[in-house]
């Protein structure tokens, strides 16, 4: 069990500095994914020997570090990605934040990185979105894009566990991911590219997850115009996720049955998206149509594909709520798949219903004040 008990840092001791050059906000129908950041930060540090120091929110600046901690070298890092939005009653709220949270504990289990109170880390988390609530994007399409990582911060080489360790938060307005409409995306599946493996970290929120991904993410796009690859997995060619989304096809499967399927999490090569979780419970309360968490291989779909019995295939997660996929370069030739992004699509109103959520127009128990 990688499992390891830490006493926590707590709430109550955070200590605040509040900055006095407050940046200028940009407009909301200027804001790019990632590009521009709040006033301020939170960071607390731990170390083996004295555990979690007090947890500080400050104004947003540079670390300076030794050229040995161990994250530079060995990628002891983690991070996640949440959302708070500004809601159609004016309160701001956050998604689902504490499943965040577990998730976050997760991987820090699989990096080494030292356990934490996730209720406690939450509430500094909301203390930090409240100091800069002006920068909570007043839009219906925006939204604040809060970023926790921690990072193994001791400086010695050596491959062993960081016995210093930092958790920081950072937040940026983010724009509108699709301003004119659904937009539907192209993959490239190519089975001799692999992104996680049984007994892999796939299925953590892990940096070092990501950096072996870029590469494979430009040649599709370069040399095949594919926006983003499609992971497949083993002997079968397992479908598992769409770049960093997590993988829906909508199909009548091979008993004629109308479902909506998307890679299981048994496997451990997926991470588990919150996204998706969120979108499982809807359609299984809507009891609409069969709903699984399964293998779909590449031989099943191709077979689905030709005998017309594919609706709709789309990616999911936090920055894009859902993506159509309208095209599949497979061993060298094109797989069209239908209308992900016409106005009646199951991926239509699943994003619909999603953004309805975090907006608030559709009250729900999954929407946190702060
Ligand atoms: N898969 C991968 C590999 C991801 O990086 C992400 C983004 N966190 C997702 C799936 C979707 O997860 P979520 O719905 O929690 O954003």
């Amino acid at each position: 069990c990688l499992c390891r008990f830490y006493s926590s840092f707590r709430f109550e001791d955070l200590r605040i500095t509040v900055t006095d050059r407050p940046k200028r906000k940009p407009e909301p129908k200027n804001l790019k994914f990632g590009a521009e950041f709040s006033d301020h930060m939170l960071e607390i540090d731990w170390t083996e020997q004295d555990g979690w120091g007090f947890p500080v929110i400050k104004p947003l600046e540079p670390f300076i570090m030794h050229p040995a901690c161990k994250v530079f070298h060995y990628a002891p890092e983690l991070f996640e990605g949440i959302k708070a939005y500004r809601c159609v009653d004016g309160q701001i709220r956050i998604f689902r934040p504490m499943e965040n949270m577990s998730r976050m504990a997760s991987t820090a289990a699989r990096a080494c990185l030292p356990d934490f109170d996730q209720g406690e880390l939450l509430k500094c988390i909301k203390k930090l979105v409240s100091l800069d609530a002006e920068w909570v994007p007043y839009s219906d399409q925006c939204s604040l894009y809060i970023r926790p990582s921690a990072i193994g911060t001791e400086p010695t080489l050596g491959i062993t566990m960081s016995n210093m360790a930092k958790i920081f938060v950072i937040t940026g307005p983010v724009g509108a991911y699709y301003p004119t409409g659904l937009k539907p995306i192209s993959l490239l599946a190519d089975p001799s590219f692999v992104r996680a493996w049984p007994g892999g970290c796939g299925a953590y929120k892990l940096g070092s997850n990501y950096a072996p991904t870029i590469a494979i993410q430009r040649y599709a796009l370069k040399n095949h115009n594919c926006q983003q690859v499609l992971w497949l997995y083993g002997e079968d060619q397992q479908l598992t996720e769409v770049g960093t989304m997590n993988l829906f096809v909508y199909w009548i499967n091979e008993n004629g049955e109308e479902e909506l399927i998307t890679p299981t999490l048994e496997t451990g090569l997926v991470l588990p998206g919150i996204t998706r979780k969120s979108l499982l419970e809807i359609t299984r309360e809507w009891n609409e149509f069969k709903v699984t968490e399964g293998h779909i291989s590449m031989k099943t779909f191709i077979k689905a594909l030709n005998e017309g019995r594919v609706r709709e295939v789309f990616g999911s997660g936090t920055a894009c709520v859902v993506a159509p996929v309208d095209r599949i370069l497979y061993e060298g030739k094109d797989l069209h798949i239908g209308t992900g992004s016409d106005q009646k699509s199951l991926t239509q109103k699943l994003y619909e219903t999603l953004m309805d959520i975090q907006y608030f127009r559709t009250p729900h128990k999954w929407m946190e004040t702060l």
